[in-house]
């Protein structure tokens, strides 16, 4: 599922590739799953004539600025991604196509149609509006913004790290990750963290998604010591060679080293 980092990944992409093009035209399908608070008809006026100028994101939220202004949002949902082609048919679960001159194409391909397209006047008032906390890499959230709005809560560690109202971006994969190297058990409270650990939590958690970035979100180029490239296979511990344990938490699989990570 894309979290912080492949989005980051999509937003670049997108501005390798596809800015500052005039849309000629917009395609869009399965218009009830995907596009919210947005008909076709509105999105579609928005978009053709226009550009896209630059892109922002949140947490997991990409958003496109257009020429005229306002923004296209798009969410990715479980199994989201962007695809730039010339002289191509859209891939297959193609649910948003901007072509533009030349024949190139820009697809929103979604799979389980668990992603959403919106549009917005403004990315300030739809993160309000869907309630998000502050994005995980901001600067806005600093050691003490964290202190106070994520690392006091009762829940349990990996939980609140996921919990897009608190903090937004991180989702199954990277709270895994950042919870190994924090070497703090999923389920334990982060208000029970001392202030050692606390400090460990966000230097790492901010480490952990910046080198994700630097390795374009791919599981096969990321370090050897990280537990993402052993999900769903046989792994060991790169630290002290212990078999990876995997648990439920709150109906999320969690990986962990029961060796590092103790309750
Ligand atoms: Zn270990």
């Amino acid at each position: 599922m894309p979290e912080l980092p492949d989005v980051q990944v999509f937003r670049e992409y997108l501005d390798a590739t596809a800015l500052h093009k005039e849309v000629r035209s917009v395609s869009v399908s399965r218009e009830r799953d995907i596009l919210e608070g947005v008909s076709r008809s509105r999105l579609t006026d928005e978009l053709v004539g226009a550009s896209l100028l630059e892109t922002r994101r949140h947490g997991k939220y990409m958003f496109a600025r257009l020429s005229p202004g306002g923004w296209l949002v798009l969410h990715f949902g479980m199994t989201g991604y962007l695809e730039f082609a010339e002289d191509k048919d859209a891939p297959e679960h193609w649910r948003l196509v901007l072509r533009f001159g030349e024949n190139e194409r820009l697809a929103y391909v979604c799979q389980r149609l668990l992603g959403r397209v919106s549009y917005t006047d403004d990315p300030a008032d739809f993160v309000e509006a869907q309630g998000l906390g502050p994005d995980a890499l901001s600067d806005e959230l600093d050691r003490e913004r964290f202190d106070e709005d994520v690392a006091g809560r009762r829940g349990m560690a990996k939980s609140t790290l996921m919990n897009q109202a608190v903090i937004a971006g991180i989702g199954n994969i990277y709270s895994d990750e950042v919870l190994f190297h924090a070497r703090v058990h999923p389920e334990r409270k982060l208000r029970d963290l001392d202030d050692g650990e606390r400090s460990k939590l966000y230097r790492e958690m901010r480490r952990v998604l910046r080198k994700a970035i630097e390795c374009r979100a791919q599981p096969d180029r990321m370090p050897r010591s990280w537990i993402t490239p052993c999900r769903g296979k046989e792994g060991e511990c790169s630290a002290c060679g212990e078999e990876l344990k995997t648990l439920k938490v709150n109906g999320r699989t969690a990986y962990i080293c029961p060796n590092r990570q103790k309750k």
